[in-house]
């Protein structure tokens, strides 16, 4: 007796099962004709997928778009800023609200475990409060790690230092950094250093926004790696954004490659953000501005897709759908090759959630009872349409559900309604 089967689902794999779940786990996966279920969801026909991860976003900031402004230039450092003016001015109320209706959006997209950094620059740490807060009440639903994230700069901002190590104190999950928005050079590597000191002395995971500019002499990962190897982090720490290594020297990125792999120093671009934030300053040709996704992939390093920004001081769009993220991944990195497209579709899934350590993820007997059950046959389907989410299932439970979308049609002897789906071959 199963509390719910999901039935005749098609797992990312390609192979159809039935999944049974007793309580918060999957209890079977396979044929499970006849055996009895207190909820049974028909799913023949479906994709059923291990839920949706975000590794990098700021939930601090979500939803505030055009207050009090709007980011005229569009550029990185206009939004910190803005972003400035904006937490000044915002209650924690505000930004638990915010943070609140964003995890609704993202359930119901099936994005069902987030990291989002917490700025620890402003005085009060009002994001890390409302964001402890709010990793509490979504916790039987959603997991959400934080990230003590010294927006202003490690040694930039005055009291960042002593305010960060605070937000850890506080119970924040992993430590950030942002080693390009230092003031030289040598204080972002200086920023490098004493992060992953910190972060070993301390046994946490590290995430540094690192090197998210166009400029080819930020290589602040090169000081990340080595310092991971020194201090034995190897398979905590992520690079996110990355965005400096599209402009490197070719033979300067042949000796790092193998440096960040040694170090199995995960990496984490940014595509909706990268492929608007960065190349502003340039005429034509514009650089695209997403680091080397399939050069990184090829060199064994582990490689996932972050969210970062939904309607903030840097973003005027997003839906929390993860399958948008990817879908501008594959295209801005020519990931167009099916076996590229399929690695697109884990990057959002399993990728992501090993980079985030999630530990009972994936569609096994044993794991966490967590899926979602998606509008498309297969993976690739699923990017092309962007699919919808017909249930989602948290930790067990049914927490969103949507009917299946149907267009009529009314032409001339045409079908009366459409189908979007198309047999692959
Ligand atoms: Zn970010």
């Amino acid at each position: 007796m199963f509390d719910l089967i999901v039935k005749g689902g098609t797992l990312p794999d390609g192979r159809v099962a039935d999944i049974g779940i007793s309580g918060d786990r999957i209890a079977a996966v396979g044929q499970l004709d006849g055996a009895e279920a207190g909820q049974v969801l028909d799913a023949t026909g479906d994709l059923v997928s291990p839920p949706f991860v975000d590794p990098h976003f700021h939930m601090d900031a979500t939803l505030s778009y055009g207050i009090p402004r709007i980011n005229q230039s569009g550029t990185l450092l206009e939004g910190i800023e803005l972003w400035g003016e904006l937490k000044a001015i915002a209650t924690i109320d505000e930004m638990k609200s915010r943070a609140l209706a964003y995890c609704d959006w993202a359930v119901s997209m099936g994005l069902l475990a987030i990291r989002t950094h917490v700025d620890t620059c402003d005085p009060d740490l009002k994001g890390v409060q409302a964001l402890l807060d709010v990793r509490e009440t979504v916790r039987p639903y959603l997991d959400l790690q934080l990230v003590a994230f010294p927006q202003d700069g490690f040694y930039r901002d005055p009291n960042a230092h002593a305010q960060t190590l605070r937000a850890l104190d506080m119970g924040v999950d992993v430590l950030g950094g942002i080693p390009h928005f230092e003031r030289t050079m040598a204080d972002g590597r200086a920023s490098v250093q004493e992060l992953c000191r910190i972060a070993a002395e301390r046994g946490l995971p590290i995430d540094l926004h690192c090197d998210e500019t166009d400029d080819p002499n930020s290589r602040h990962i090169e000081t990340l790696a080595a310092e991971v190897i020194r201090h034995g982090l190897q398979g905590r720490a992520t690079g996110s954004h990355l965005t400096s290594m599209h402009s490197m020297d070719n033979y300067y990125v042949s000796k790092l490659l193998p440096l960040i792999a040694e170090a199995q120093v995960n990496a984490l671009p940014n595509p909706l953000i990268n492929i608007v934030i960065q190349g502003r300053h340039d005429t034509f040709p514009k650089r695209r501005g997403l680091t080397r996704v399939k050069e990184l992939r090829a060199a064994g390093v582990t490689v996932g897709w972050g969210q970062d920004c939904v309607l903030d001081p840097w973003y005027p769009l997003g839906t929390a759908d993860m399958l948008d993220v990817a879908f501008m991944g594959l295209h801005v990195a020519q990931m167009t090759h099916p076996d590229d497209m399929r690695a697109c579709f884990d990057m959002v899934t399993i990728e992501n959630a090993r980079i985030m350590g999630l530990e009972d993820y994936g569609l096994t007997v044993g794991s966490m009872a967590s899926l979602v059950v998606l509008d498309a046959a297969h993976p690739v389907e699923a990017l092309r349409l962007r699919a919808d989410r017909l249930a989602v299932i948290s930790k067990g439970r049914l927490v969103a559900q949507a009917p299946r979308r149907q267009v009529r049609l009314d032409l001339p002897a045409r079908p009366k309604n459409v189908i979007r789906r198309h047999p692959m071959r």
